[in-house]
């Protein structure tokens, strides 16, 4: 048996045998690969280089191009952000700026990039409500029939065929069923009405109703068999306010969020927060046509967690927990319960489009009133536990924007009860 020898490092007691000595240098392994990644990350640092991949670019288009190319991690490299989002820059864009990028996707489909060109597709229909009928054709010729929302405005053409494929293309019935969810026109209307009524014989192999795919393009069927829309079209972003700017014009404001409340929560014990606080006479909100004062909608963030919490509200301002409130499964112990504190938010008077944050993986700051919910697992439009009805989405809190935290905080209303909810979903 060889003798062992002590590992020079200072502090180490590990002992190594003479030839890992000689290889080493006399340390032992693990601290000989702590020297090793010490010196790399130093390389690293020393010789990283900003690499500014927009210098002297001025078209939105490439600019946006740039953007969605797929790039390969390289250490020695650091890139400079851009200093506007794409989402701002696709606001930005003129008709025929929208035409190219339009135009470049179907390039990309064409040689069967579909990452990318769905990218663009999305954002155009999202970011700038442009219609997309020249990429949807590929889309659709190429097989692809997810995610849904492409299909907004698909032809009814499209509409047809892809009625049609529903009876034989088994494989692609889920996305086939939320395209149609999404195009929603008079005839896809009365085909979901038809499947409730007499359910076509593929339905069995669903694991829900045909008609339910609905909800995930945010309506449903009345009992008359009509299209009741599950949010409000008009809709506005709130922002968070730079520094030093935090409440300014608040008291005009015809939203404010994010208020401690003066009651507790009966389950956890900590203090309510009022998400949101609706001056009602105000003209931005006359889109919900309430006729009241006020309407609060507070939560308890944390159970508010772990399932759907009801309040029943008034429209002066009152709010208290719901009778109708079961206790979740699971809870978090009070002990265990961190004070939150957030970013200050302001409500934006420009009106956004619908569809704006309908698509979460785009990543756009997702705090709103109004316009179509972004969904991060499938859409959960809570019953009303009093009437029965599916309750209308009203509001969100994207938890990203306002605390360094994730998930999003979705809020309805039931009108007829004046009960509110508000549920939770993350990643
Ligand atoms: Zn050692
Ligand atoms: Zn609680
Ligand atoms: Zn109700």
């Amino acid at each position: 048996m060889s003798e062992r020898l002590p590992c020079q490092t200072l502090g180490c007691k590990a002992s190594i045998l003479p030839a890992t000595a000689l290889k080493t240098g006399g340390i032992c392994m693990p601290c000989h690969q702590k020297k090793l990644a010490l010196e790399e990350k130093a390389y690293i640092e020393q010789n990283r280089k900003d690499v500014d991949l927009y210098a002297g670019v001025n078209d939105p288009v490439e600019i946006l191009k740039i953007m969605h190319k797929p790039r390969k991690y390289n250490p020695l490299e650091h890139e400079i952000t851009y200093q506007k989002t794409a989402q701002e820059l696709y606001h930005q864009l003129n008709e025929s700026d929208r035409e190219r990028l339009e135009t470049y996707a179907i390039a990309l489909m064409e040689e069967d990039d579909f990452g990318q060109a769905e990218t663009i597709l999305l954002s155009l229909a999202c970011f700038s409500s442009a219609r997309i009928e020249r990429g949807l054709e590929v889309f659709f010729r190429k097989g692809k029939y997810y995610p849904g929302i492409l299909y907004k405005e698909a032809s009814q053409d499209i509409r047809d065929k892809l009625i049609h494929q529903l009876e034989y293309n088994s494989a692609n019935r889920n996305h086939l069923l939320l395209a149609l969810a999404w195009i929603g026109d008079e005839e896809v209307v009365r085909q979901f009405e038809t499947w409730r009524q007499h359910p076509p014989q593929w339905a069995s192999e669903l694991n829900t109703s045909p008609e339910s795919y609905s909800h995930e393009a945010g309506w449903e069927l009345d009992t008359g068999g009509r299209k009741k829309l599950l949010y409000y079209p008009e809709s506005y972003p709130l922002k968070v306010c730079a520094e030093g700017e935090s409440g300014m014009n608040r008291a005009h404001s015809a939203v404010v969020v994010l208020q401690s409340s003066e009651y507790s929560c009966p389950w956890c014990g900590s203090k309510l927060t009022v998400l949101f606080d609706y001056n009602l006479q105000h003209p931005l909100i006359q889109y919900m046509k309430l006729s009241g004062q006020r309407l609060r909608i507070a939560a308890c963030m944390h159970c508010n967690c772990y399932g759907t919490v009801f309040m029943k509200v008034d429209l002066d301002g009152g709010y208290s927990w719901s009778e109708y409130n079961v206790v979740p499964d699971f809870l978090p112990e009070n002990k265990d319960i961190e004070e939150l504190s957030w970013r200050a938010m302001q409500l934006s008077e420009q009106q956004m489009g619908t569809y704006e944050h309908a698509f979460w993986t785009l990543e756009a700051p997702a705090t709103q009133i109004g316009g179509h919910p972004a969904w991060i697992q499938d859409a959960e439009y809570p019953v009303c536990p009093c009437c029965s009805v599916t309750m209308k989405f009203i509001a969100q809190i994207d938890m990203e924007q306002v605390e360094f935290s994730e998930g999003i905080y979705y809020i309805y209303l039931c009108e007829a009860c004046l009960i509110v909810a508000v549920n939770y979903q993350q990643t």
